[in-house]
């Protein structure tokens, strides 16, 4: 393919589109604006709501492939889109990807060890699954969460009630797992089913939300392998197209448990912009365009990457000193290129390369620190 389109103007979407630029190919992004992130930097875009048919027909029609970045997407404008061009992932894995009780059933329908969940829709259904699943437990709305938004741990049963059952139509009960840590997998997989992982990624979260990514992960070479494994029977189960992430959870007897899928390149990939072979974003467009994959294998012995929110930003929406962050070596900056800073809104990232994960990991950190000082 010659042209592809990108459906999303998020950070996702950009970062993908300076991969595919610079690798020569013309990217149409479809989005709402052109002050978004991923707009910014495309060859063409497509302004439009997702359910406007004849926008979505005007992008569709000016791509060689589609794929995306964000699975909440209509299934109905994805299979549109696919009426034109192929679209990678499907309408099928997105219909189940974003979803949480379709996606726990499919995978533990698949053996992939997931945790333990149940189906519940107000106070007492809730108090009925607890009684197999063991307070405390985490209630989540089925559909359109993020950031760790519509969910909310539930202690005992006298706060079940306490759950806002009226604003979602559908919701997930899950055991709360005592994780020892939190680890992803990014896996590419191509149409003709050949798949390829990233390491494993070992994720620290700050209310709810990703802060730290580290890699190589601390877990043993034989739990690796298995995390890997994991990650690729959920791309087969799924039959994804182009890349999965799988969040799991590692408990401290070495037992793993999915958490939840994202079949798009996520936040804890950011990393392998510097750190790999071949980065998240590049291996979407050798996957989704049918190329081959390249190797995922880390450049040098460690790397660590810090999220910057837009919490970093004065009251008066100032932006830090930037410069203050790259006095430390091994420190890449990357800014997306958002209007406006909000507390909890992702606005950039910080990576560092270094000798060990442990050497990078100070690094970010004190990057990251110079710049809340500054
Ligand atoms: P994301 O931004 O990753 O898409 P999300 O809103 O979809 O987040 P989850 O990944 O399900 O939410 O949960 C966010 C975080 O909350 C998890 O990374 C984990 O730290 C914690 N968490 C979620 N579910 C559980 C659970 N069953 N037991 C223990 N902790 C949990
Ligand atoms: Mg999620
Ligand atoms: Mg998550």
């Amino acid at each position: 393919p010659a042209t592809i389109g990108m459906v999303g103007g998020g950070q996702l979407g950009r970062m993908f589109a300076i991969a595919a630029a610079s690798m020569g190919y013309e990217v149409v992004v479809f989005c709402a604006a052109e002050n978004e992130p991923a707009a910014q930097v495309a060859h063409r875009c497509v302004f439009g709501r997702l359910d406007n048919a004849d926008a979505v027909t005007r992008f569709a029609k000016q791509c060689d492939v589609i794929t995306l970045e964000f699975e909440n997407l209509s299934a109905e404008m994805i299979a549109k889109c696919s009426e034109f061009a192929p679209t990678y992932p499907s309408a099928n894995v997105l219909a189940t990807a974003q979803d949480r009780l379709i996606e726990k059933t499919t995978l533990r329908d698949a053996s992939v060890p997931v945790t333990p969940f149940a189906e519940v829709s107000d106070a007492d259904s809730l108090i009925a699954a607890s009684q197999t699943l063991g307070w405390p437990v985490i209630v989540k709305t089925a559909r359109s969460g993020y950031d760790g938004k519509g969910q909310q741990r539930v202690s005992t049963q006298s706060d079940a009630a306490s759950v806002p059952w009226e604003s979602a139509d559908s919701w997930i009960v899950e055991k709360c797992i005592e994780f020892d840590r939190e680890v992803s997998v990014v896996v590419a997989r191509t149409v003709d089913g050949r798949t390829k992982c990233f390491p494993v990624f070992e994720n620290d979260h700050c209310n709810h939300i990703l802060d730290v990514t580290t890699v190589p992960a601390n877990v043993s070479p034989e739990l690796e392998k298995r995390a890997l494994e994991v990650a690729v029977s959920v791309a087969q189960t799924l039959d994804v197209v182009g890349l999965i992430c799988v969040e799991m959870f590692v408990l401290d007897d070495g037992v793993l448990m999915v958490n939840e899928v994202a079949p798009r390149p996520h936040n804890s990939g950011h990393l392998s912009i510097e750190a790999m072979e071949v980065s998240q974003f590049q291996q979407q467009v050798r996957a989704v365009c049918g190329l081959n994959l390249g190797s995922t294998d880390l450049i040098g012995g460690g790397a660590a990457m810090a999220n910057l929110l837009g919490d970093l930003w004065g009251d008066d929406g100032v932006s830090p000193d930037w410069n203050a962050a790259l006095s430390v070596p091994g420190v890449h900056l990357h800014l997306y290129g958002k209007q406006t800073a909000k507390k909890g809104r992702k606005m950039g990232h910080l990576t560092a390369t270094a000798d060990t994960v442990g050497e990078a990991k100070r690094r970010v950190e004190m990057a990251r620190n110079a710049l809340a000082k500054s």
